[in-house]
């Protein structure tokens, strides 16, 4: 098991930072996670064009451009393809660096710590599931759509919604929806699809983005708008999505059954569109 640390391909058992690091003491970073198929990262520039917003939105210069990115990336998968198979994920992470002393002020530019690594990725080929999610209020930050590594309010949520009995916790602020605490939300409502527009309420996914992109190849509008919650428990299909989970049906949200409690059509179908273009690219 190899990962990527500052410019060195560590085992990843010996890859160790220092105590200083701001990522550690501060959650002051950046990350991305890329799903990998059959040894390829999918969907990758996408991917890189959001770290390079996120890095930008909280002042840090990116350490590397897009092409060295591209070679690290490449070269963690190929190390751990005998570890963990070529159906990966990539997980990226940018921290301000190891500075002098603990304290909140930055003493100056720092060399960034990176990290690189890759695990099993499991999704895939495999047939859909119903999920059930427990819909909870969105106790984050503000600035949502930068994908900060500080996930402490997403992790307390998530955990409380297992500890539940549920698949994943869906929030919404002051009763409209926001997303999931580690995916988006899809609704379907006599034939139309809607979603929450991009905003700083929430990350914009790059599997949302091309969800998007494939429901309008086949013809279905998707509106993207607010989204009330009554609207959402009222749904006639509801999904999640997101790089690891791909597209999950949600067919109960606590304890009000989504439709017929099956998985829908639209959902079936925009799920088969997403293997569909996975495996035109391969
Ligand atoms: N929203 C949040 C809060 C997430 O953490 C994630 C990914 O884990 C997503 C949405 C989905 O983003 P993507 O499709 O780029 O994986």
């Amino acid at each position: 098991d190899t990962v990527f640390l500052n410019g060195d391909y560590v085992a990843k058992a010996n890859a160790k930072i220092s105590v200083l690091d701001r990522g550690f003491l501060f959650a002051d970073g950046v990350y991305e996670v890329i799903p990998v198929y059959r040894g390829k990262p999918f969907r990758v520039k996408e991917h890189l064009n959001r770290l390079f917003d996120s890095l930008r939105q909280i002042n840090l210069s990116s350490p590397y451009s897009e092409s060295q990115w591209l070679e690290i990336i490449t070269r963690v998968i190929v190390k751990n393809l005998n570890v963990h198979g070529d159906n990966q994920s990539i997980y990226l992470q940018v921290t301000r660096g190891i500075d002098s002393d603990r304290q909140h002020t930055v003493s100056g530019p720092l060399p960034a710590t990176v990290l690189v690594m890759a695990s099993k990725l499991t999704t895939g080929e495999s047939t859909l599931k119903g999920e059930k999610a427990t819909l909870l209020e969105d106790i984050r930050w503000l600035h949502c759509d930068i994908k900060s590594i500080a996930l402490l309010a997403n992790t307390l949520l998530v955990n409380q919604a297992k500890a539940n009995g549920f698949d994943e916790a869906i929030l919404h602020r002051q009763q409209w929806l926001t997303e999931g605490a580690s995916s988006n939300v899809f609704l379907v409502n006599n034939g139309q699809v809607l979603t929450p527009p991009k905003s700083q309420y929430i990350l914009g996914g790059i599997t949302r983005d091309l969800i998007i992109e494939l429901c309008q190849a086949s013809g279905l509008e998707v509106c993207q708008r607010r989204v009330h919650i009554k609207e959402l428990l009222d749904a006639d299909e509801v999904w999640i999505c997101s790089s690891t989970r791909e597209i999950s049906p949600i067919i109960a949200i606590d304890d009000k059954i989504i439709g017929s409690g099956r998985i829908g059509a639209t959902t079936r179908r925009m799920a088969a569109a997403l293997q569909a273009f996975k495996s035109e690219l391969l």
